[in-house]
């Protein structure tokens, strides 16, 4: 079920294999760890670990940590809690680009040896400048033939901390004409004096991405490293580096395209202004795409998996429609979620001619297809509660609901007749008073078409229970579509409605992170973390009923 479904990369790897008759591959999931993972990266993860366990190899775990200011110990650790969530296991420990950081400072100061890196003093400002543009060639830097003495000295001295940030960084030197530019004199080095979550106070430079990324892929044995578009300009120095450096294996860049979905934001620094911003409850918001908050809102590990099956691996990009991700987990709770019977705006009907303290169980599966998913018991009493939604006193044609002198069924339950309706001053009704065919338990009624079933709980044993309705975060389908414009003028003001229910009593037994169908109303989730607490039972809309928008 994790197997990759078949797509470029993945004939690719198998023609590989077959040419080369036989082996097997090493892939690497390489997130930095500034931010919680998004479901972009449960594509990427989905793809690496997917392919290694397809072709028999392995995938290891790396946290790019080469940026320390923005990089936090709580981020390495959800990380890690997502992918294990997601199902997947790496290999071996996790690797972080830091414990390279010695083999990366040598492999600098070979390319300085080498001729082939140089310390620059250009400020930045100055260095874009002599950058050059897509159409203009650049400029050689005026620091550019330093001596290797020079070079070696001055590098040694930025990294133990004797130059400001900024003062100098150390550059590749390639070509300053190459129609590429990452190729015109790419930087590897910058001071930073920063601690650094895993180095301490050790350095005092930092190695660029472009530096560390493909080194620590030799320095692993990977053999496919798999990325996004954006990177695919990036490739001709990744072989740069390998092709200039003595390292010990030769691993391979290929790109994919990113996994957008619309309605929403994928992007770590887009995810944490709503975070800092407070626009939401933390990177685990149920609101937030990011793999902790999509399980909080009571996503499947393999709901997840199935929409990046769904979705495929493409060489263009393109954007999923949000509607894939419901159907991907609305499929999944049809089949798996436990039903149970909730009322959400309680209007109090009484059985009248059932007599005080009657008191029946009536016993129901849990799941109508599934045995194994076990029975519920549902008491049935005097005084019920039915959804406001469920009656009109004055209902057009085609209402299958209650209303005066009407039947309906009660789910599970009986058929009953609304005799009399009580209404407040304003003439909104308050109570209803209904009389019980008590000849209709799971059967038809002798002589008469009853068409509508409705919800109900027992008012004497029915549970209080926060729902919260959770709803898409955006309203625009492409809320950073406008790059001038700030993304956070497109958020729903009802992305979240917070609703005081009754439920059916097992609900009260639920363990935090419970799957329910909410007959009628849509699939809901015990919170995480709420649920339980102080003896409050929190549910989370996971997604409704049917297709359409979650209302
Ligand atoms: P962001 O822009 O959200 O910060 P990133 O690429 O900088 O994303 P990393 O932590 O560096 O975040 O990503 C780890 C891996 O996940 C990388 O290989 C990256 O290419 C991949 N990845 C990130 N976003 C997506 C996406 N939307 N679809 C597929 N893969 C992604
Ligand atoms: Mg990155
Ligand atoms: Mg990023």
């Amino acid at each position: 079920e994790n197997s990759s479904a078949p797509n470029f990369l993945y004939n690719q790897i198998r023609e590989e294999l077959e040419q080369a008759g036989g082996g097997t591959i090493v892939t690497r999931f390489p997130p930095e760890p500034n931010g919680f993972l998004h479901i972009g990266h449960a594509k990427s993860i989905w793809v690496n670990f997917g392919l290694a366990e397809h072709f028999g190899g392995k995938c290891n775990l790396r946290f790019d940590d080469t940026n320390p200011e923005k990089e936090d110990q709580r981020f390495i650790d959800a990380i890690k809690e997502d992918i294990t969530w997601l199902g997947y296991q790496w290999n071996g420990e996790e690797r972080y680009a830091s414990s390279y950081f010695e083999q990366l400072y040598a492999w600098a100061q070979y390319l300085v040896r080498e001729g082939k890196a140089y310390v620059d003093d250009l400020d930045a400002e100055t260095m874009r400048e002599y950058r050059g543009t897509l159409t203009e060639p650049g400029r050689n830097s005026p620091y550019r033939d330093r001596s290797v003495e020079e070079n070696l000295d001055l590098l040694e001295r930025m990294r133990v901390g004797e130059f400001p940030e900024g003062a100098k960084v150390l550059r590749a030197k390639i070509n300053m004409a190459s129609p590429n530019i990452n190729l015109r004199d790419p930087v590897l080095y910058r001071i930073r004096h920063a601690d650094h979550h895993q180095a301490g106070d050790a350095w005092k430079i930092y190695p660029a991405y472009d530096f560390a990324h493909g080194q620590s892929d030799a320095i692993e044995g990977i053999t496919h490293s798999i990325c996004t578009l954006e990177f695919e300009d990036h490739r001709p120095l990744y072989n740069w580096f390998l092709d200039n450096l003595p390292v010990p294996a030769r691993p391979r860049q290929i790109e994919f395209a990113r996994m957008n979905i619309n309605y929403t934001v994928t992007s770590k620094r887009k995810l944490k202004l709503l975070v800092d911003s407070g626009v939401v409850n933390g990177w685990d918001d149920p609101r937030m795409p990011t793999v902790a908050g999509l399980r909080r809102r009571g996503y499947t590990p393999a709901s997840l998996r199935k929409l990046c099956e769904m979705t495929g691996v493409a060489r263009s990009s393109g954007v999923v429609d949000i509607h894939m991700m419901y159907h991907a987990i609305r499929s999944d709770l049809e089949e798996n979620a436990l039903r149970a019977m909730c009322v959400m705006k309680p209007l109090k009907v009484v059985l009248t001619n059932l007599p005080e303290g009657h008191e029946e169980i009536i016993e129901v599966s849990s799941h109508p297809a599934r045995d194994d998913m076990g029975t519920r018991k549902l008491p049935l009493t005097r005084e019920i509660w039915i959804d406001q939604d469920d009656f009109m006193i004055d209902p057009p044609k085609k209402f299958f609901r209650l209303a005066p002198e009407k039947e309906v069924r009660l789910r599970n339950a009986y058929v009953i007749r609304c005799d009399e309706v009580i209404t407040d001053d304003a003439g909104n009704p308050v109570e209803l008073r209904c009389s019980v065919d008590l000849d209709t338990l799971g059967k038809m009624p002798e002589g008469r078409k009853v068409k509508g079933v409705i919800h109900w709980v027992s008012a004497d044993h029915g549970v209080p229970v926060e729902v919260r309705n959770y709803d898409n975060l955006f309203l625009d389908e492409a809320p950073d579509r406008d790059k001038e414009k700030d993304f956070l003028e497109h958020l729903n003001p009802e992305s979240l409605e917070v609703v005081q229910g009754v439920g059916e009593p097992s609900l009260a037994d639920a363990a935090p992170e419970t799957r329910f169908q909410f007959e009628r109303i849509g699939y809901f989730c015990a919170d995480r973390w709420d649920h339980g607490k102080d003896g409050k039972l929190v549910f989370n809309r996971t997604v409704s009923l049917k297709d359409g928008w979650a209302k």
